[in-house]
């Protein structure tokens, strides 16, 4: 079984997460993009854009182009949870084939606490110390006879297939996994999540940093409209009609129209005498001396236009 190697992220306290090989990155979705969408977009800043749009309006498919290969060490209750995202493609250390090495996973102190009264698949609160060393004098006495238990057998020619059984699922496994950025982000937006268990989530966030590294705008824009971003259910906008005054809609929507102008602006400087006007095209209403004060106080802050405008929408629909 492996030591951690150098270019590996550490994870627990024997196993690691390390990109083997990737093919691709923001670039590769911008292409594949660009075959559904016609011609390509040329600058930086359009290809963000476009993965932004692609990732708002969950166009997936170009996401699978870039591809990723970790390997990837964890203890055996971690694989067990992890082996249930489907899309991967999986290699692992065979116990049937090879013999187990005396590698089994022992929690630090502070991750050995209570179980929760709040979430049954959580744990929280302080365990006393004597408690927390009754259980990490447990996790290695069972971990030790187990494996004493495996060697006899195993000295005493019992098949390895049969043998290895005896082993609890804190021993250590490890695998090449092989999957592509749509199911990659899949699974670290719910193994990076508070909800899944500490032990799989240090390996859903060391497999995040190759992401970042790779493909960044498309992390960018997996974090601003799938982790952050809110959808608001048909019953909850209805709520949100009735119960939200159309002075405050008017006012977002007010503000939304001088961003898109200041974005326009920003993308294409206008003469000075060419900006009102600008900003009456996209249907702001304020008078010009009003219009002078708020843009000439500096606050106004930029976007990306197709953006704008779709929020725009949005808040348009809630006036109906
Ligand atoms: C916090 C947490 C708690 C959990 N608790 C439990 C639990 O108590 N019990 C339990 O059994 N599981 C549990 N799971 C596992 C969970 O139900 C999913 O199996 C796991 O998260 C994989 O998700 P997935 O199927 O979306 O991912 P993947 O298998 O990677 O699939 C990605 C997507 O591909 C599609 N897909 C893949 N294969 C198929 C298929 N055969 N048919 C149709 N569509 C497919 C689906 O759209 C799917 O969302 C838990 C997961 C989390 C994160």
């Amino acid at each position: 079984m492996s030591k951690i190697p150098e270019d590996a992220i550490q994870c627990l306290d024997k196993g690691f997460v390390r990109l083997v090989d990737s093919m691709g990155g923001d670039e590769a979705i911008v292409q594949a993009a660009r075959v559904s969408y016609g011609k390509g977009t040329t600058k930086l800043s359009q290809d963000r854009g476009l993965i932004r749009y692609l990732m708002r309006h969950r166009h997936t498919t170009p996401f699978e182009m870039v591809e990723f290969k970790f390997h990837c060490k964890m203890p055996i209750f971690v694989a067990r949870q992890w082996v249930r995202h489907r899309t991967a493609n999986i290699n692992e250390y065979s116990l049937r084939y090879s013999e187990a090495r005396d590698e089994f996973y022992y929690p630090d102190p502070e991750h050995i606490q209570f179980q929760s009264a709040l979430n049954k698949q959580g744990r929280m609160g302080d365990v006393p110390d004597d408690l927390k060393k009754k259980v990490q004098d447990y996790f290695k006495e069972i971990s030790n006879r187990s494996f004493e238990i495996y060697s006899e057998l195993n000295t005493a020619g019992v098949s390895r297939e049969l043998a290895r059984a005896i082993l609890p699922v804190n021993l250590y496994t490890e695998w090449y996994w092989k999957n592509d950025l749509h199911n990659l982000l899949h699974f670290v937006g719910l193994r990076s999540d508070s909800h899944a268990q500490y032990e799989i989530r240090v390996f859903s966030d060391a497999m995040a940093e190759s992401v970042k590294a790779v493909a960044p705008f498309a992390w960018e824009a997996y974090q601003d409209y799938a982790v952050s971003g809110l959808r608001f259910s048909k019953i909850e906008q209805g709520l949100l009609e009735q119960n939200l005054p159309e002075r405050v809609i008017d006012d977002i929507i007010e503000d939304v129209v001088y961003q898109i102008t200041a974005t326009l602006h920003h993308n294409k400087p206008r003469q000075e005498n060419e900006i009102y006007p600008l900003y009456q095209k996209q249907n702001g209403t304020d008078s010009e001396a009003d219009f002078k004060l708020k843009w000439d106080s500096g606050e106004i802050k930029t976007g990306n236009v197709r953006e704008l405008r779709e929020f725009k929408e949005k808040l348009l629909s809630l006036k109906k």
